[in-house]
């Protein structure tokens, strides 16, 4: 979502005469988009504002803003704790970026907004710089109403906000003619897409992307279970440019703390959600996020939750150590974990994960798959990367495919993160 986001910004700025350097020293204005859902991500941004510090020194006239989550909680702190910075933007006031910029170029003072946090984003005008020239993100919405009690997206994103299905459509045939071939719709919680302005929920509106032509591609994260409905599995199966992939967060295998989570689902109803994506889908690949270490986790629940990795067995998944967020519920809750056993908790996690994971790929050694072609690996221009349309990384020795190209990849050798192959030509 930020890289999205960011992309947006960098559009905002082009226009009013701003371009992209990755010399920190060259830049004229510094843009620090924040995430703040985990302890550590804050930590990153702290340490990187102290850093640039030196920068405005030696360089008076740069302008140092801070945008995003982060900004958002923090706001008028941010500057009272370190001065340099120019100026702080909440998530709401994200169209707001150009003017402010302009205004502060013209008369230097500090400016923080973060009033509006569930304000309408006009996405309209804005021309993203995408990077890449093959797969890109579109967000189809803002926001999120769920209030998972771990959560800080919904207190620094604000409530949702769905972007109008012609807009949509609008952003993926432009992105469309200018190279891309595919995309992935972004959003806290897709499948609740529509609620707001009923012009069509998500099925309808993957149904519609489904149709753009000189597409090839299209994937969406992330999907709340509790929001998934047969009209979803439906589209998946149905639309020939709809990956078989779905990223669909558990959060835990425990009832008890799926409860305490407020994750309104059962571990039950999960598995059923998988039995029908999987019969309706045979070939989609499953991942999903797992937080280890959330207050009252016993040694059994943890237990229960790895007994639960081995019978779903998740194509990948994002692991987390709870991060306490100061104002969410469960800051709160009684029995936070010891830092120690979090520790030791994820280890295991990732072990048996990555267990799983090598053995779900091994079982695709000796097949073919289609796989979009992305470009060449950063360590050797010989062997080009590209994924499959279950999001497995592919890699292979280049031969005269090019960038973008869909080609048939015959595994043969599969590990934990990536397969390996050779070009299977029909
Ligand atoms: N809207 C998405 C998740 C967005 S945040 C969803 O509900 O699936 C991405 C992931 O960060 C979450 O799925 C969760 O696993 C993790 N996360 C969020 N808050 C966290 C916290 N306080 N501590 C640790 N992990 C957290
Ligand atoms: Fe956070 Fe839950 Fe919303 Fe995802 S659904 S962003 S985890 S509150």
């Amino acid at each position: 979502m930020n890289v999205a986001e960011s992309e947006r910004m960098a559009g905002q700025l082009q226009a009013i005469g701003y371009s992209l350097t990755e010399d920190f020293a060259a830049a004229d204005l510094i843009l620090l988009n924040t995430c703040c859902v985990r302890g550590t991500a804050e930590e990153k941004i702290y340490g990187k504002i102290g850093e640039i510090k030196r920068l405005k020194m030696q360089k008076p006239s740069l302008i140092i803003g801070v945008v995003g989550c982060l900004a958002q909680k923090d706001g008028e702190n941010l500057i009272s704790r370190s001065p340099h910075l120019d100026f702080v933007l909440g998530t709401g006031q994200r169209g707001e970026l150009a003017n402010v910029v302009k205004s502060l170029e013209e008369e230097r003072r500090h400016f923080v907004d973060v009033s509006n946090v569930s304000g309408v984003v006009d996405d309209e005008n804005i021309f993203p710089i995408r990077a890449g020239s093959v797969s890109t993100f579109v967000p189809i919405m803002y926001g999120c109403n769920n209030f998972c009690t771990y959560c800080i997206v919904p207190y620094v994103r604000g409530r949702e906000r769905s972007r109008l299905p012609e807009e949509i459509f609008a952003e993926i045939k432009n992105a469309v003619a200018s190279g891309f071939k595919e995309v992935t719709l972004l959003g806290q919680n897709v499948n609740s897409y529509g609620r707001d302005h009923r012009l069509k929920n998500f099925a309808e509106l993957l149904n519609d992307v489904n149709k753009i032509s000189g597409l090839e591609r299209v994937r969406f994260m992330t999907s709340h279970p509790k929001d998934l409905s047969d009209e979803l599995i439906d589209a998946i199966a149905g639309g020939e440019k709809i990956c078989e992939h779905i990223h669909l967060p558990i959060q835990h295998g425990s009832n008890k703390i799926l409860q305490k989570m407020n994750r309104s689902y059962t571990v039950e109803k999960y598995l059923a959600l998988v039995e029908k994506l999987r019969a309706a889908v045979p070939d989609i690949s499953l991942t999903t996020d797992l937080i280890v270490g959330f207050p009252d986790e016993t040694e059994e629940d943890f237990q229960t939750m790895l007994d639960f990795l081995r019978e779903v067995k998740f194509d990948a998944a994002f692991t987390f150590i709870y991060s306490k967020r100061s104002g969410t519920p469960a800051a709160k809750f009684p029995n936070q974990v010891d830092e120690e056993i979090k520790h030791r908790r994820i280890y295991e996690l990732i072990e048996l994960q990555n267990k799983i994971s090598l053995e779900k790929n091994l079982e695709l050694d000796g097949k073919i798959f289609e796989v979009l072609v992305e470009g060449a690996s950063k360590t050797d221009k010989n062997i080009f990367t590209g994924r499959t349309r279950q999001n497995k990384l592919v890699l292979f020795p280049h031969g005269s495919e090019k960038i973008g190209d869909l080609i048939r990849v015959k595994i043969t050798q599969a590990q934990t993160w990536l397969l390996k192959g050779i070009r299977d030509f029909i």
